[in-house]
């Protein structure tokens, strides 16, 4: 099949890229390298069913010529993490709304099948817990631009909905907390990153407000496994999947887990909110995915615990990140 993977030299799309490599597919590759990296997938560039594209889902032009010749879409490039959503709220509303339109709009244009990455991000600060797809949103003011992201990627969804009802083969995924080897080694965008670059240089380890808040972090290679079911299973065509572990975990618990798989002496600190995103940021307390759908439409397993994808990404920082 000839796939097309947009951002896919980030850290999701680039291990989805090794799985369809793996398994002998023709993957073509549109990343304009501003979250993803070059190093995530320069092992494929000599492979002539790997084609990299260096460019933004926003050269419509570029993209067609993509899409055209595509039997399958993953569209994964976005601005993500609240990091970059806080300090790039424009760049965070054009790419992620724009973009999908974009992608969809020709999708359907040439009628390739597609899946839409979402995120749990969707639900804000619900506290429902466990979260259904059918649950409420809860998202604070729009003066808070963490929300932004949650807002576009929603309206991500409604597009692929949208599109759905048209006829067109798409379904969307909602991401829990995904982590594993090409998360930012110098640990931007995720608790994980930040947790083992602290531990491993042995600076400290800076937990945000009292670290009883919750997450259910979800080894990459699952979260891979759901999105590529969700591109297949038939019954996937129109609907939205919650794609995490079921396994809560709180801030505190995951800072002493790394503490102890990296042998680091790290101090363990607690920080106010303010100290990392500034004034104004609203933070999600319990994050926790029902899965049922998931399970039920797309047989969805997510097989590897915390600690054995923890020591998966250890060992690719260790391997890695010591040389950046
Ligand atoms: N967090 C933390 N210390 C850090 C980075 C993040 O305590 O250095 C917390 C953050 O407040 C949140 C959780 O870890 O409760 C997950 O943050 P992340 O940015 O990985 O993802 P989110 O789920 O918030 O999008």
């Amino acid at each position: 099949m000839k796939i097309l993977i947009t951002g896919g030299a980030g850290f999701i799309g680039s291990n989805l890229a090794d799985v369809l490599m793996g398994q002998g597919q023709e993957v073509t590759v549109i990343d304009n390298l501003s979250v993803g990296k070059a190093s995530n997938i320069a092992h494929h560039l000599s492979s002539d069913r790997f084609h990299f594209v260096n460019d933004s889902i926003l050269n419509v032009t570029m993209l067609e010529r993509l899409v055209r010749r595509a039997d399958l879409i993953y569209h994964l490039a976005a601005v993500v993490g609240p990091k970059y959503v806080v300090e790039d709220p424009l760049g965070t509303i054009v790419t992620n709304v724009r973009g999908t339109e974009n992608v969809l709009e020709l999708a359907f244009k040439y009628w390739v099948r597609c899946v839409v990455a979402s995120s749990s991000e969707v639900y804000g600060k619900s506290t429902v817990v466990p979260l259904s797809e059918d649950d409420d949103r809860l998202l604070g003011s729009t003066t808070v631009n963490r929300w932004s992201y949650s807002d576009a990627k929603a309206i991500d969804e409604y597009f692929a909905f949208a599109y759905a009802r048209k006829g067109l083969p798409v379904s969307a995924v909602r991401y829990f907390n995904a982590y594993g080897p090409r998360l930012d080694p110098r640990g931007y965008g995720s608790v994980i990153a930040r947790f083992i670059s602290q531990a491993l240089r042995g600076e400290a380890m800076t937990i945000y407000d009292d670290g009883v808040q919750t997450r259910c972090f979800t080894y990459v290679a699952d979260t891979i496994e759901g999105t590529m079911k969700a591109a297949t299973v038939q019954e996937a065509v129109g609907q939205v999947f919650n794609i995490g572990s079921d396994r809560e975990t709180s801030i505190n618990e995951l800072a002493q887990l790394i503490r102890r798989l990296t042998g680091s002496t790290s101090e363990v600190v607690h920080v106010p909110y303010e100290t990392a995103y500034g004034p104004a940021f609203e933070e999600t307390r319990r994050r926790v995915p029902d899965v049922k759908r998931a399970r039920e439409v797309l047989g969805f397993e997510p097989a590897t615990s915390l600690e054995e994808g923890l020591q998966r990404t250890l060992d690719w920082f260790r391997g890695t990140a010591a040389g950046e």
